[in-house]
């Protein structure tokens, strides 16, 4: 990357010069910040897929793979007409901090299928996700690289993954995938776990800033997995009033605060968070300069960027999708006061709730609810003071913090274990 100008679209060229700026400021060897920079493995795919009128179609699906050095790999599968080898690059370096910041013993990994789930029908989907895990079921297993949920994918799919993983090895494998049903060796808490997540640690970020949550406003862009729960849980847990929310149609919003499962029921029945009764549409632009306590992004990369950071006017961020923000935002937002909790936080519920379920699968031992949330509650809370402790004292943002912590865990890591041979 070096003398070129970065591609504020390429998400791989934003997570490498993340990479580069911490490893810089911690001091790494110019070997070591190469070698984080790089995936240690990937792998492309190309496969057919029988579609319903009996036509072949080709596919092409990625795994990559970006550490190793703390365990073995987890991250999710992204079903996306956008999908690109660059952009599971990124998401799976990603992982890698998120779970070192998190403490979980996992390296980073994701997968993708350039696909549009939305104009597929689900025996399409079906037979789509059967194939791209044979392809790909070589370097993936409980002890090798372990999938999720991500965009467009839900337990379903995972469902379909686990079912098609053990029956090429003979017998019911449930730890090679988390984010399963509960009937099927899924957690308790896991379809919630990354917003129940994003709302332990708002509530700290709210307590440093001395914000009341009662009634405090929150815009979310993407009404999804992330989107839907962070607005529920912040609704009814909180007290806070969601002001607007989007999708990828558009956007609504009403001063008066809108009820985050009426949104839900009327986007299940239209497909769209639009055209609400008692809400007024707004555009995407509109939703990301709603003023508001607290914006949660939580649909796609790079949507906060050098042309709108000026524009937003909330008081902290917390960054429910990966990537969200591009380094010059960054840079902005922090002139501007505005927290911004990065992704690699303030998202980490979902990979922490998935270890749980990939430890509950170890031991065919299933866990309470109850039990799920305290130990979330807890390593959310532990993961915040310690990134907001390393933020105080190097006098820099929640996003360096966090990177530092993470880089210096798996440096760490790969220091111990030395290069082989
Ligand atoms: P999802 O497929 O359930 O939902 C995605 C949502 O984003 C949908 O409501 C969709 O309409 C909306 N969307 C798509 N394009 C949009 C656009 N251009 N503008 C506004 N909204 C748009 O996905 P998800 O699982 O909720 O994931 C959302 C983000 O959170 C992703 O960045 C993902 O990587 C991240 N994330 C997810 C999890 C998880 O557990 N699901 C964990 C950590 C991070």
């Amino acid at each position: 990357m070096k003398g070129k100008k970065m591609d504020q679209n390429n998400p791989y060229e934003m997570a490498v010069k993340q990479t580069e700026n911490v490893g810089k400021l911690l001091g790494l060897d110019q070997e070591l910040i190469d070698f984080l920079t790089k995936p240690q493995r990937e792998l492309t795919v190309n496969f057919p897929v029988r579609l319903d009128d009996g036509r072949v179609r080709m596919f092409t699906g990625f795994r990559v793979q970006h550490n190793f050095a703390r365990g073995p790999c987890k991250g999710g599968i992204r079903y996306h007409p956008n999908v690109s080898l660059d952009e599971v690059r990124a998401l799976a370096m990603w992982m890698t901090w998120k779970c070192a910041v998190m403490g979980i013993p996992f390296g980073g990994a994701k997968g993708g299928v350039i696909c549009n789930p939305k104009e597929m029908s689900q025996g399409e989907i079906e037979r789509m996700t059967r194939r791209y895990v044979t392809e790909i079921s070589m370097i993936i297993g409980p002890q090798k690289d372990i999938p999720a949920p991500d965009v467009y994918t839900d337990s379903q799919t995972m469902a379909w993954i686990m079912d098609t993983y053990s029956m090429n090895r003979g017998y019911m494998i449930p730890g090679v995938v988390t984010g399963k049903p509960l009937e099927i060796g899924g957690s308790k808490g896991r379809d919630e776990a990354t917003s129940r997540g994003l709302m332990y640690v708002i509530r700290e970020a709210a307590k440093v800033k001395n914000i009341e949550l009662k009634g405090a406003t929150v815009a979310i862009q993407g009404y999804g997995n992330v989107g839907w729960h962070a607005a529920r849980l912040l609704h009814q847990e909180a007290g806070c009033k969601i002001v607007a929310v989007s999708d990828s149609k558009g956007g609504i919003t009403s001063r008066n605060g809108l009820d985050p499962i009426k949104v839900y029921e009327h986007k299940q029945k239209t497909g769209s968070v639009q055209n609400m009764e008692g809400a007024d549409n707004i555009t995407q632009e509109d939703l990301l300069e709603t003023e508001c306590t607290i914006l949660i992004p939580a649909a796609l990369e790079n949507v906060i960027r050098k042309d709108n950071a000026n524009k937003i006017r909330a008081e902290i961020i917390a960054e429910g999708a990966n990537g969200p923000t591009t380094p010059e935002a960054d840079r902005i937002l922090f002139d501007k006061g505005i927290m911004v909790i990065p992704d690699i936080l303030a998202n980490a519920g979902g990979v922490t709730v998935s270890y749980f379920e990939w430890v509950q699968n170890l031991q065919f031992y299933f866990w309470s609810l109850d039990e799920v949330k305290s130990r979330l509650l807890q390593m959310m809370t532990e993961a915040f003071e310690t990134v907001y402790g390393i933020a105080r004292s190097q006098n820099v943002d929640l996003r360096t913090a966090a990177y530092m912590l993470a880089m210096k865990r798996v440096a760490r890591a790969m220091e111990l274990r030395g290069f082989y041979p």
